[in-house]
């Protein structure tokens, strides 16, 4: 009589409890599941991808397929990060919610101003993202401006629990305007220090700190640096002083070290994105970016 009496209290509790979970949400990248979960912590959340990939050289694997098949709604960069495997999955899938312009597929770069669009784009420019920058993740307001955006899209798939969504963007809203003049205060002697960075990875987090990328390792856009180009790195920073030479967690650091050591700086490699190393959450990761970085100021 017990057991079934508590039984029957499992059922109802779990029938009044916010149905959230049904959604299956398909993010392009972990810092997009990671900014999902802040606001439907009771979906089904999928990352295509781990901070120790690069987000623009993925495989349209069958598992990836698989799960954006059952997706409600994906999560992307945009800009065209993902074109060179995005457009497959969702051939491959075939899921109607998930096609461009639909509800159900959302671009982060769409509902903010990118840095560094281009009017034109020429194929000898390399590996460039015409629409603009896609590594927006790391620009805070941006960030806040996709997620709110993020919460009324999954408001409007998932109306029952349109109020919840609405309450936990309220939340992750009030932490992380708290957490911005922090991070923002921490790293004040990273303003007008100068780094030489593989990729425009870091774009958002520079223009953001006030640091410069005196030099790209990469030649060119999606180009592995070339000696020639490296030689052209170290007689940089005999004219300038650079803090540090910076790459991802995803990027090979050969060119870094190759540079770090004729130059004689640090190599800093800094996380890309969440999920990996003991970062659960935007705010670690944010944490995580600025440490290393405050380490090698004044050396
Ligand atoms: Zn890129």
């Amino acid at each position: 009589m017990r057991t079934s009496f508590k039984r029957l209290f499992a059922c109802c509790a779990l029938l009044l409890a916010p149905n959230a979970w049904a959604l299956n949400l398909f993010a392009c990248e972990p810092e997009y599941a990671a900014l999902a979960q802040e606001l439907a912590p009771e979906a089904r959340i999928f990352s295509a991808t781990t901070a120790l990939q690069d987000p623009h050289q993925i495989q349209a694997r069958p598992s990836l397929i698989a799960q954006m098949r059952r997706a409600d709604l994906a999560i992307c960069a945009g800009a065209e990060l993902e074109v060179g495997w995005l457009p497959m999955l969702q051939m491959k899938a075939n899921n109607p919610k998930v096609r461009d312009g639909l509800p159900g597929m959302f671009y982060a770069a769409e509902q903010v101003d990118t840095l560094d669009r281009l009017d034109s784009v020429s194929r000898d420019m390399g590996d460039v993202h015409a629409e603009g920058n896609p590594h927006l993740h790391f620009s805070p307001q941006r960030l806040l401006r996709v997620a709110q955006v993020l919460t009324e899209r999954l408001a409007q798939l998932d109306p029952t629990n349109a109020e919840h969504y609405r309450a936990n963007f309220d939340d992750f809203s009030a932490r992380w305007l708290t957490a911005i003049p922090v991070w923002e205060a921490k790293a004040a002697p990273l303003h007008g220090q100068a780094v030489i960075a593989y990729h425009s990875s870091f774009r958002y987090l520079f223009d953001w700190l006030g640091v410069e990328q005196a030099g790209d390792l990469e030649p060119k856009p999606g180009l592995p640096p070339s000696t020639a180009h490296l030689a052209g790195l170290l007689a940089l920073t005999e004219q300038q002083t650079i803090m540090a030479v910076v790459h991802a967690g995803y990027q090979d650091r050969r060119g870094a070290q190759w540079l770090a050591q004729r130059a004689e700086l640090p190599v800093v490699r800094l996380p890309f994105s969440t999920g990996q190393e003991g970062i659960d959450s935007l705010f670690a990761l944010y944490d995580a970016v600025l440490e290393p970085l405050l380490a090698h100021v004044g050396e």
